[in-house]
């Protein structure tokens, strides 16, 4: 089923891009919880973490690189930041296609 993730990865609906390569995007959260707060998708769509299998384990370890990176380049490596990935109504996922967010900027509540 497509998403308005996949809207952004074609360029059909703008969004403000941070990262672009083969495997993945990212981009600034349209609702930000913290100063700085991007998306990291795989271009591929994979809806849930649920439905990621060993074939995706390079992928699932790319974004959470990238996180790294993008914490890094953002400026808020040092002092910390917050990698999640929600799955399913109970965890809060509300697009149905894998993301990582990546927030920092602030000291974040538990
Ligand atoms: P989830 O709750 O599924 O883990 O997170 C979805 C995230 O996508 C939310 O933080 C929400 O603000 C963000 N989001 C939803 N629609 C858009 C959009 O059209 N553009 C951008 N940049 N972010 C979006």
């Amino acid at each position: 089923m497509s998403t308005i993730f996949d809207k952004i990865i074609s360029r059909e609906i703008p969004a403000d891009i941070v990262y672009e390569d083969e495997q993945v995007l990212a981009f600034k959260d349209i609702s930000p919880k913290a100063p700085v707060h991007y998306l990291i998708i795989p271009k591929q769509p994979i809806a849930t973490l649920n439905d990621a299998n060993p074939e995706h384990q390079a992928l699932l370890g790319h974004m959470m690189l990238t996180a790294a990176k993008l914490a890094k380049q953002a400026g808020v490596a040092e002092d910390g930041y917050r990698v999640q990935m929600n799955c399913n109504p109970d965890g809060g996922q509300v697009v149905y296609h894998i993301h990582l967010h990546m927030m920092g900027g602030k000291a974040l509540s538990a």
